[in-house]
């Protein structure tokens, strides 16, 4: 622990003198087991307690040795609540000649951010509807009957079998979405609801855990595009993305032809993330993790789809089915998801602020009742990033302001189309892979 750098003020009585820290300080309290975090200019020591924070002890301490003001926003819906808990944590201040920001942030940018938010706030863009939510459960659980019913009105035959599966993978894909927005906004006035209902979604429709959900979701969304803090993104030795092809080029590494990876994404990439890594990953999450309600819900899930479709298929034919609907509704996650991110900057850590780290990640994908539909708003990706507890169904209020905040700072608001936004992906691949051979042969 470094010493305080001056002493606090007094008010008349003799009082306990407020350490106040500069950040050359802070900045030393990024590690394993000494981390600080400032908020609001105050300084918290989170060392011991990161493993009890509900979002996760990777997610906290990923913002160690910084300014987390904007993060602390972004993340909590009830900041009294969560302040109760920094109480016991607060060491001192930031120095009164300190910037209230750390690096070479621009404090205007920041300052308008904030701005924003409370127009926002204001604007009441934070209060979710519950009717729009309840609708979107409503057509997941129509296309779970619909898929049903096919089967059982016209019989296992091909056609109506590749029929069934597709609906089913569309309802799981709405799903995803539908347990993502659980995940960050709150539908229900009581957060406990709003978890039970993400249960339900991501374990009885799914199949999945919730908390494993969160656990990657959240980092994804504190740190974009970030190697070993983004999960998305730390997908090497399988696929080189940025910074990382070169880096693997100069230190000759091949564990896999690089240079052709855009061309083996398409077999091991869209079609086997969700059948075969999330269901590894969830099932090890659950297990080490000992989150047995995840568990339970997600053998619901299993149940209640082997219950409906052995009937016809028998056992063995009801686990292709199965296999058939993760495999369309994992191309449907990988492209959906990773439109918006893949093509943008990946790196190492740069300290940025919030507003400039989401932007430089994350690009937003044209509107249209389509786009709006298909990815579950995530078409806004850049004003999820910014407002993540954001109700989906107000994205295209806040947009317009966004994008006027972006104009006046020179950020670069980058909207696709929706095919553009996809081919990007793959270009985004042969880019690193041609990056990393050059590294290879010649550096
Ligand atoms: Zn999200």
């Amino acid at each position: 622990m470094g010493a305080p750098a001056e002493a606090g003020e007094g008010s008349g009585a003799p009082e306990t003198p407020v350490p106040t820290y500069g950040w050359q300080e802070i900045r030393k309290h990024s590690l394993p087991t000494d981390k600080w975090v400032v908020i609001e200019r105050k300084v918290y020591d989170i060392s011991r307690w990161a493993d009890r924070h509900p979002g996760g002890s990777r997610l906290i301490s990923h913002h160690a040795g910084e300014d987390a003001t904007d993060a602390f926003h972004a993340f909590h819906q009830d900041l009294s609540f969560v302040r109760k808990f920094l109480k016991p944590l607060l060491i001192g201040e930031l120095a009164p000649g300190e910037p209230s920001q750390d690096r070479q942030q621009n404090e205007q940018l920041i300052e308008d951010f904030r701005v924003l938010r409370r127009t926002a706030e204001d604007l009441k863009l934070f209060e979710a509807d519950t009717e729009f939510f309840s609708l979107i459960l409503g057509h997941i659980l129509l296309m779970e009957g619909l898929a049903w019913l096919v089967i059982y009105l016209l019989g296992t035959g091909w056609a109506p079998t590749i029929l069934a599966a597709v609906v089913l993978a569309v309802s799981q894909a709405q799903c995803w979405c539908l347990q993502h927005d659980l995940g960050h906004v709150s539908v229900f006035k009581k957060s406990r609801w709003n978890h039970v209902a993400q249960q339900f979604v991501m374990g009885q429709l799914k199949g999945f855990s919730a908390h494993w959900w969160n656990f990657r979701h959240f980092q994804h969304h504190a740190k974009p595009n970030v190697f070993h803090k983004d999960p998305d993104v730390t997908v090497a030795p399988v696929f080189l993305l940025g910074e990382s092809s070169v880096e693997y080029g100069k230190k000759k590494r091949r564990y896999l032809p690089y240079n052709h990876q855009h061309q083996y994404f398409f077999l091991i990439g869209p079609p086997l993330l969700t059948l075969v890594n999330f269901e590894v990953e969830n099932l090890a999450y659950m297990l080490v993790c000992m989150r047995w309600t995840d568990l339970l819900w997600a053998m619901s899930f299993y149940v209640r789809f082997f219950t409906s479709y052995a009937p016809f298929y028998g056992l063995s034919g009801t686990l292709l089915l199965f296999a058939s609907v993760r495999v369309l509704e994992s191309h449907w996650f990988v492209w959906v998801t990773q439109m918006n991110h893949i093509p943008k900057e990946i790196g190492s850590e740069k300290h940025r602020d919030w507003i400039s780290a989401q932007l430089e990640a994350t690009c937003n994908v044209k509107q249209s009742l389509f786009n709006d539909w298909f990815s579950g708003h995530l078409n806004f990706q850049i004003e999820h990033h910014l407002f993540p507890t954001m109700p989906r169904h107000n994205y295209h209020k806040i947009a317009p302001l966004v994008k006027s905040l972006c104009v006046k700072h020179g950020l670069n608001y980058e909207v696709k189309p929706f095919l553009k936004a996809l081919m990007d992906i793959v270009g985004s691949l042969k880019k690193s892979g041609d990056a990393w051979l050059e590294a290879y042969l010649h550096e």
